[in-house]
């Protein structure tokens, strides 16, 4: 599908498992379970989805997944699979790291930025040779002085071989020079998430990071116990949600373990799921 000049293609990078109350926050058990399934152990399954924009000349990527330089303790811990890595879903496309123009991160936790370097060696170094990757300075200082409450998902070997070799673009607020994509920012999840909407003529596609993780996720209270500032991101959420309907935007997910993306609708139940979208 296409969006503002650019063709879109989700690309699977792993697939994880984590606890399902941790990803369902105060909602109840039996409400979450009919949406993902958990299994034995409480865990539900989800999946680390990048997206691939490809036009006005640049390969653009958004979101890394959780990469390869996890130690078989840490796969085991967080359940991660590479049933199709990001090389795979590259090569599916005809296309290798070095190809990868621009790399847009919506915040350093990792799973979203595990991908941005690699183990060559001994040495870890960057992904893509030729990228110049984003992030948004609020969300690098939080990531550089974490609290107790997301220290664990912040892995400096996910940004300072980018900023060693010059390729991390630090960015404050909407100051991507990639056309036809504005960004959209997020305090909730964590401090300076930064979701690109790629915009067409009268619809966009908003790549929806941990703001809106899984299609279970659309209902303003559907958070996840990761979030830092519940009602911050409850607020964003609701706001999102309300310029999503007016401005016929379809919702990218990028954990939802089935549902890539969906249109919504505007009902007696407030603002929900309406087609499911492949893209
Ligand atoms: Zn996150």
């Amino acid at each position: 599908m296409e969006w503002g000049g650019y063709r879109c293609h989700a690309m699977e990078t792993c697939r994880f498992i984590l606890d399902g109350g941790a990803m369902f926050g105060v909602v109840p058990k039996s409400l979450w379970e009919r949406k993902i399934p958990a299994d034995d152990k409480n865990r539900i399954p989800l999946i680390a989805r990048s997206l691939l924009l490809r036009g006005h000349g640049r390969t653009i990527l958004v979101d890394t997944g959780c990469g390869t330089k996890f130690s078989e303790k840490e796969l085991a811990i967080y359940g991660v699979t590479h049933i199709q890595s990001l090389d795979d879903s590259l090569t599916n496309y005809d296309l290798t790291p070095a190809d990868i123009t621009d790399v847009i991160l919506t915040h350093l936790h990792f799973d979203h930025a595990g991908g941005t370097t690699y183990l060559q060696g001994e040495e870890v170094v960057p992904t893509f040779p030729n990228a110049t990757y984003y992030t948004q300075r609020r969300q690098l200082h939080w990531a550089k002085n974490p609290t107790l409450r997301d220290r664990a998902s912040f892995l400096v070997e996910n940004w300072a071989p980018l900023e060693k070799s010059g390729q991390l673009r630090v960015l404050n607020g909407n100051e991507l020079p990639l056309t036809n994509i504005e960004l959209l920012f997020s305090d909730g999840h964590t401090c300076g998430q930064q979701l690109p909407l790629i915009k067409d003529t009268d619809s966009a596609l908003l790549y929806c990071g941990d703001l809106i993780p899984t299609s279970a996720h659309i209902p303003i209270a559907w958070g996840m116990g990761y979030d830092n500032q519940p009602l911050v991101i409850m607020a964003e959420k609701e706001a999102t949600l309300a310029r999503a309907v007016k401005e016929n935007w379809t919702l990218f997910f990028e954990h939802d373990p089935a549902i890539c993306a969906v249109t919504l609708k505007e009902g007696r139940k407030g603002i929900t799921q309406d087609q499911v979208v492949a893209i």
